[in-house]
């Protein structure tokens, strides 16, 4: 294992740390070796990353065939660091990993039970964690043993392991720093990841804001479908006009599978703290509940928004799905006339188009910026985690700040809208912007207090 001997913490998630572990060459615990329970998309992830990195891996599952179809999946030059085998026959060897990864199916009792079983099998030493994408961890631990409490964490990855850069690490009120620290410096050092420290709030990070932007979009754009906009356009606006992949809102959703966005939107509606704007997004609307009972999920079942065909002669043809209409109709071009190509503009655009832009896009920045400090104690984990996690050009903050964050209050002043949480301190505070170079030429962020403090941990990266 590559030693790490910095003096500088990879976390940052409280100040009372003892100093000798800051000091000390020696990481309180070490990672060099994990077992993943679960095999299927996200525990055959993990194990691929990990044994790239050298680390010996047990995979285990219910399901003996889906450990041998992850362990097939890994790169040929690492599978003989993976041993597979049967949860049932195979669960004390545990005891010999250092990191306990629990990644089955995502049911609060499975996980439950499981980890019962787990926690009388792994060593003493040892981390353990699980890959939840949404159940609060305080749901997981509640009456579990002390020593559990204290070696726990979530670990989040994002499908697909191999290419997403985003690892959020969410500890419990009981979690050792060490423990977070072990994580951080392996998903950091070991696997190259970038490290987002999260709260144990629904969703996390990147999936709270996330998907607050896909379904609020779902939501938001019927108006819009309603006068005729169509799909492509505003896909087409929300993309590279205000720094988003090309998926836009329904390609992305086509992507992620409408069945599970209607699954996030029914744990949200159940999780999100009373008066969370989420809450009235939280259901799908009617005509999408509808496309799910019918099987069209996305690209996996071959069309949700959208499909594609292919023709008797070989050629392949797009298709539109209308959810005006609820026909399938040709692909059309986008309408970006008038959309100003300068990256954020057409929020303040006078036409359709941004109107569309303010209630989608810019509500979802306004969200973000109503979450800190409650899902993260600063804006660079929230701006790394969108980023990382869903590939926007700036995460919200940086996006606040390239608009020009007094131009942005005095628009939201002018429509009479309430002033999200960490605008309303930027105005307090006197600070141009959210993110400022220090007298040294470091970055520095605004702080939920208010105050200025500099960017811990990973760099900020454009
Ligand atoms: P999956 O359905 O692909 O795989 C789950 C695996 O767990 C299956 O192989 C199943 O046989 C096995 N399993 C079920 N119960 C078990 C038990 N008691 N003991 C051992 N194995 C058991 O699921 P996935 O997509 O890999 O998701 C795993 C976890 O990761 C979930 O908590 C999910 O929310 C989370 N997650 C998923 C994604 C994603 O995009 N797929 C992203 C981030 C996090």
């Amino acid at each position: 294992m590559r030693e790490i001997d910095s003096a500088e913490p990879a976390r940052r998630i409280d100040s009372a740390e003892p100093a000798r572990r800051i000091d000390s060459a020696e990481p309180a615990r070490r990672i060099n070796s994990v077992a993943i329970i679960g095999a299927g998309t996200m525990g055959a992830g993990i194990a691929a990353v990990s044994a790239k990195a050298g680390c010996r891996v047990l995979l285990l599952d219910v399901d003996e065939a889906a450990a041998q179809r992850a362990r097939d999946s890994v790169d040929a030059d690492f599978q003989e660091l993976v041993s597979i085998g049967s949860v049932d026959d195979r669960l004390d060897d545990i005891a010999g990993y250092d990191w306990v990864c629990e990644a089955v199916i995502e049911d609060l009792a499975t996980k439950r039970e499981l980890f019962e079983r787990l926690e009388a099998a792994r060593s003493d030493g040892s981390v353990i964690s699980s890959n939840t994408s949404g159940i609060p961890l305080r749901q997981i631990s509640e009456g579990m043993s002390e020593r559990f409490r204290r070696d726990v964490a979530i670990t989040h990855f994002f499908n697909p392991v191999q290419v997403m850069k985003l690892f959020e690490l969410v500890p419990g009120s009981d979690t050792e720093p060490e423990v977070i620290e072990a994580f951080a410096r392996f998903g950091a050092e070991r696997l190259g990841k970038g490290v987002v420290h999260a709260k144990d709030t629904v969703n996390f990070i990147g999936n709270r804001i996330g998907c607050y932007f896909m379904l609020s979009g779902l939501h938001q754009a019927k108006p819009f479908l309603a006068d005729g906009m169509t799909p492509e356009t505003i896909d087409a606006v929300l993309g590279a006009p205000v720094g988003l992949p090309p998926t836009g809102l329904y390609g992305l959703i086509d992507l992620i599978g409408l069945d599970v966005m209607e699954l996030v939107g029914a744990n949200l509606a159940q999780n999100l703290p009373p008066g969370d704007r989420g809450l009235e997004f939280a259901q799908f609307p009617a005509a999408e509940q509808a496309m799910v009972a019918r099987g069209q999920l996305g690209r996996k079942t071959g069309g949700g928004f959208s499909r594609r065909l292919r023709l008797d002669d070989g050629t392949r043809k797009t298709e539109t799905f209308d959810l005006v209409t609820g026909e399938w109709r040709a692909a059309t071009e986008p309408d970006l006339e008038g959309v100003p190509a300068e990256l954020g503009a057409v929020l303040f655009a006078d036409s359709p188009q941004g109107e569309l832009a303010r209630h989608i896009f810019g509500g979802t920045l306004a969200y973000a910026a109503d979450l800190v400090p409650e899902i993260a104690d600063d804006i660079a984990n929230v701006d790394n985690a969108i980023r990382w996690g869903f590939n926007w050009v700036h995460g919200p903050f940086e996006m606040l700040d390239h608009l020009g964050p007094a131009r942005v209050i005095e628009f939201l002043h002018g429509v009479g809208a309430p002033l999200p949480a960490m605008l309303a301190t930027l105005e307090a505070s006197g600070q141009p912007t959210f993110y400022s170079p220090s007298a040294d030429g470091t970055r520095q962020q605004l702080m939920p207090d208010g105050t200025v403090a500099p960017v811990a941990g990973a760099p900020i990266e454009g």
